[in-house]
């Protein structure tokens, strides 16, 4: 079986699972083409640049000063059944397990659930503009699909949505917050879209960005909606 492919890391960061001082590792590959992505690099399965082998040696020096190791990516689920053994080595060194995910393989979410403690799973649009803006016109399906299978695990989670004006309206926004009001999520975040490749034809202003922070009765409106939500700006 191939290695888990990793092309990047973090060694140290208080952002990445809620609560817990992480180091963030990055696979390569995903299977979205997000038109605000911002690690095109990664987004081909390709040979990571870390060897996983001194990975987990240089994670044994971490034991005691880290406590968590978030897989993100690209989508870290692409790569399948080798990052869950991957994880499973990591979690025997004592760290939670964190996951950033798309959403795109639920199945392989199942499967991970047993070593996984968090995750932060996208929901990047209505269902309706989730093709033009990720390249899948099913990826919000399989979205809906992880999430009912990860909250059927009863494990902490959050879902969280960039706001790219070019794909979502504070309408939408409203619209994407009743949905998961209703499918009973209680840790929403807000997250600011910051603008890394934008072409010169299609930018998008400040205000743009800003609309869905500088409105008060949208904030509060959403925030009566879940236990907690964090307003990314
Ligand atoms: S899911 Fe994430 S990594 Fe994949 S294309 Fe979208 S923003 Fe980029």
């Amino acid at each position: 079986m191939r290695e888990i492919q990793i092309g990047g890391l973090v060694s140290f960061t208080t952002i990445d699972y809620p609560g817990k001082l992480a180091a963030v590792l990055f696979l390569t590959g995903c299977p979205l083409r997000c038109a605000y992505c911002s690690n095109p690099n990664l987004l081909n399965v390709r040979d990571g640049e870390y060897d996983p082998d001194k990975v987990i040696e240089w994670l044994k020096t971490r034991v005691g000063k880290l406590e968590a190791v978030v897989f993100s990516g690209g989508e870290a689920l692409m790569q399948g059944d080798v990052v869950i053994d991957y994880m499973r080595r990591v979690r025997d060194l004592g760290f939670a397990i964190g996951l950033h995910t798309n959403g795109f393989y639920p199945e392989t979410l199942a499967r991970a659930a047993d070593v996984v403690d968090w995750i932060g799973l996208d929901y990047k649009a209505t269902r309706d503009k989730y093709g033009e803006l990720s390249g899948q016109n099913i990826a919000h399906d399989h979205m809906i699909r992880s999430l009912t299978t990860w909250q059927s695990t009863g494990k902490d989670f959050e879902v969280r949505i960039t706001c790219d004006p070019r794909f979502v309206t504070k309408m939408d926004l409203m619209e994407i917050a009743n949905d998961l009001h209703n499918r009973g999520v209680k840790n929403f975040a807000v997250q600011k879209y910051i603008p890394h490749f934008e072409g010169t034809t299609n930018t998008t202003t400040p205000d743009q960005r800003n609309q869905f922070f500088d409105d008060e009765n949208l904030r509060n409106t959403i925030n009566a909606l879940f236990d907690s939500v964090t307003w990314r700006e």
